[in-house]
């Protein structure tokens, strides 16, 4: 091995151990972290400075993989054979037993998951033995990075390793769909057109447009919202609520969970949407009466947790 040839021996150890790894994919570089990982996945978030928890796409070597955390149902499979690996992402139902971080699918109950055509990325996934999660490895807001050196400009010291692979070949984000058993919604266009999957499949996949009202990031409906009603602000919680800490503001009580006992932001984000589950099926169980929940600080991961949480709170709009 040449002195500058990447390291997939070193990048498997910082994803194992919990760091970032850029990582290039035929798409676009991304920031791959161990996605079953919570504290790794607040990571990602913490060093593009994302404002929001997104649900992010994780990344396998093929459909072997994904089986292990997400169904298939023979429309999906379909799909896989024909464009894995490549630029195409499907959104499938979470299996029941998945051991991938709730915070990367935003605590959703589908995952959006690809089989990058990318050699070094496909020796990464496959030495890790796991998906890592991985969006676009730049600052929030910033354009995509398809050179190492869009990587460097972007996140600096904040990527533990930048696997060089050169410049990207499509240089457009992947197409994303979303498969429900038989039915397809396209959801984002991307480096595989939807005329090539119509072709494929023999029938016309449901337009961008409609599927933007109902999934498009950042939309109501594509966020876990629990079934309880939350309050936020809480430093007190009453009898009939469910209680979500964080710090010192802690109550010792079986419908309370704590965030962080340190008041660390990290830990915060990384717990938040198992937590959330957890006390909505607590509330549920024992007839409470909603969620009260802790005041969380305004700043690096706290905007993102207290964007979601007052997405959580506002009225449910059923209307979708
Ligand atoms: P990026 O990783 O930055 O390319 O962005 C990931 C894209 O995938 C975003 O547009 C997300 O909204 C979308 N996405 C990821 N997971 C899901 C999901 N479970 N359901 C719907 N959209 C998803
Ligand atoms: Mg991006």
């Amino acid at each position: 091995m040449n002195e500058n040839a990447p390291d997939i021996g070193k990048a498997t150890e910082i994803i194992r151990n919990g760091g970032l790894v850029a990582m290039p994919t035929e798409t676009v570089y991304g920031l791959a972290a161990d996605a079953c990982n919570d504290r790794a996945v607040a990571r990602i978030f913490e060093a593009k400075g994302r404002p929001q928890f997104n649900p992010l796409i994780i990344h396998v070597t093929g459909v072997d993989m994904a089986r292990r955390y997400v169904a298939f149902s023979p429309l999906a499979e379909k799909l896989a054979d024909h464009f894995w690996p490549g630029a195409l992402t499907l959104v499938l139902a979470r299996r029941e037993d998945s051991a991938i971080s709730r915070l990367v699918s935003a605590g959703l109950e589908t995952i959006a998951v690809r089989a990058p055509n990318h050699q070094l990325a496909q020796k990464l996934i496959n030495a890790i033995d796991r998906p890592v999660a991985a969006p676009s490895a730049n600052r929030s807001g910033s354009i995509s990075p398809t050179k190492p050196e869009h990587v460097r400009d972007s996140l600096g010291a904040k990527v533990d390793l930048i696997l060089d692979g050169g410049r990207c070949i499509v240089g457009v984000e992947s197409t994303i769909v979303k498969v429900d058993d038989d039915a397809i919604t396209l959801l984002r266009p991307g480096g595989i057109t939807k005329e090539e999957i119509e072709q494929q499949l023999g029938c016309a996949i449901a337009t961008a447009d409609k599927a933007a009202t109902i999934e498009a990031p950042g939309m109501l409906a594509s966020h876990y919202a629990p079934n309880a009603q939350i309050r936020l602000d809480v430093t007190k919680p009453k009898n009939n609520e469910a209680f979500l800490g964080f710090g010192t503001n802690t109550i010792e009580s079986p419908n309370a969970l704590t965030l962080s006992t340190d008041g660390d932001l990290q830990e915060a984000a990384a717990n938040l949407f198992d937590c959330l589950h957890r006390l909505d099926k607590m509330a549920e169980k024992h007839g409470l009466k909603g969620i009260a929940c802790a005041p969380i600080p305004m700043d690096g991961l706290g905007i993102a947790i207290n964007d979601r949480l007052s997405r959580a709170a506002a009225p449910k709009n059923d209307g979708i």
